[in-house]
């Protein structure tokens, strides 16, 4: 079975071909990153217009790079929503275009459900492959989105908590930007902290007692207060080390509240994905807990692709599930459970 999966929710043009769900046959990412770092974010008309000037070639490419013409394809999977409204009606009305001309299905995905298909992506040899088991506790810690999702089996969503304030993302974003580093503050931070101490600084750790919440903008407060402190003291910046100190705090805080959830709610395993679930940082904090077996993204398909589209297109497609050619973009779309999912909204 192979889909083809279309995502343009925010500032990726991207196009995929996975077979069975779990191994790309090509994956194209168009990053616009570099035409938006001069506003220091995405600047949403100026990527809508740069999707409509790629998206054909994007498509095309994925398909040429697995080897495939449309009509060996099995169905159409594309981003319908969260996103930004002009950016997504690039990808979906390509989507159905592509449906309409080749007669396959198509199948309308939520960005936050292929976020967490990635973990289904293999970056192995197939017999190499060991795909997540249910009941599992997600951790989806994104740009957009920090949230704590509770799956006791494929396309069922039990949202326990979420960010109350910043994304995970967006503070390592927003610290980045105080700090000075270049647009997208995830990866220069983490760079930055490469040769840092990461007790040099002791910046809170909200814990919120009692729910599966998150909040990051207290800590991002504090990053604050302490630069502009060592500018008023004069005594020079110590990048490395407040950037390892934030990422630390981050991942104190996201480690230790999955844990306990992961206990609470006796899953088998956990799963981490999200662009920040490419965070080193992260990574190594779970794979050094030994209570449960923890499943990341391939590292490249951490950040927005398609290949996450298409795999969650692939357990729709194997529930039934398809939509009509009349289906709209959803920009504020929450992650729903199946049934909710399965009846096709009124949009
Ligand atoms: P959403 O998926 O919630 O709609 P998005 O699509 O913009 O948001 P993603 O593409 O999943 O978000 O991830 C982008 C985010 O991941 C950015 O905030 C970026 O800083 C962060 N990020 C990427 N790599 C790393 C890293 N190595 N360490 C920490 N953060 C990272
Ligand atoms: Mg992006
Ligand atoms: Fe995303």
């Amino acid at each position: 079975m192979r889909i083809l999966g279309i995502e343009t929710s925010c500032d990726e043009t991207a196009a995929a071909v996975v077979e069975d769900g779990h191994f790309p046959l090509s994956n194209v990412v168009a990053s616009q990153i570099a035409v938006h770092a001069q506003y220091g974010g995405v600047f949403p008309e100026v990527a809508s217009r740069q999707h409509i000037r790629t998206i054909y070639a994007v498509v095309n490419e994925a398909l040429e790079q697995a080897h495939l013409s449309l009509e060996e394809i099995d169905a159409i999977a594309v981003t319908r929503g969260p996103g930004l409204p002009g950016s997504l009606v690039v990808g979906l009305n390509m989507a159905k275009g592509l449906a309409l001309a080749s007669h396959k299905p198509l199948i309308g995905i939520n960005h936050l459900e292929g976020h967490i298909y990635s973990a289904w992506l293999a970056s192995q040899e197939p017999g190499d492959h060991h795909p997540p088991q249910f009941p599992l506790l997600a951790l989806l810690v994104s740009g957009g989105h920090t949230e704590l999702i509770l799956m006791t089996d494929h396309l069922v969503y039990q949202r326990l908590g979420a960010t109350l304030d910043d994304a995970a993302g967006e503070a390592f974003d927003k610290v980045g930007r105080l700090l000075g580093l270049a647009y997208p503050g995830g990866p220069a931070i983490q760079e930055a902290a490469r040769n840092g101490d990461e007790t040099a600084f002791h910046f809170p750790r909200a814990r919120l007692e009692g729910t599966w919440d998150f909040s990051f903008s207290g800590l991002k407060t504090a990053v604050l207060r302490t630069v502009q402190d060592l500018q008023k003291s004069g005594r020079g910046m110590p990048l490395a080390d407040l950037a390892a100190s934030f990422q630390a705090a981050v991942v104190d805080t996201l480690v230790s509240k999955t844990l306990h959830a992961a206990r609470t709610f006796r899953v088998r395993e956990i799963l981490v994905a999200g662009g920040v679930s490419a965070n080193l940082a992260l990574r190594r904090a779970f794979q050094e807990q030994r209570e449960f077996p923890v499943h990341f993204p391939p590292p490249s398909l951490c950040t927005d692709n398609a290949a996450m589209i298409a795999a969650a297109g692939y357990f729709h497609y194997l529930a039934g599930h398809q939509d009509g050619l009349d289906i709209d973009v959803l920009p504020t779309w929450p992650l729903l459970t199946t049934e909710t999912l399965s009846a096709p909204s009124a949009s």
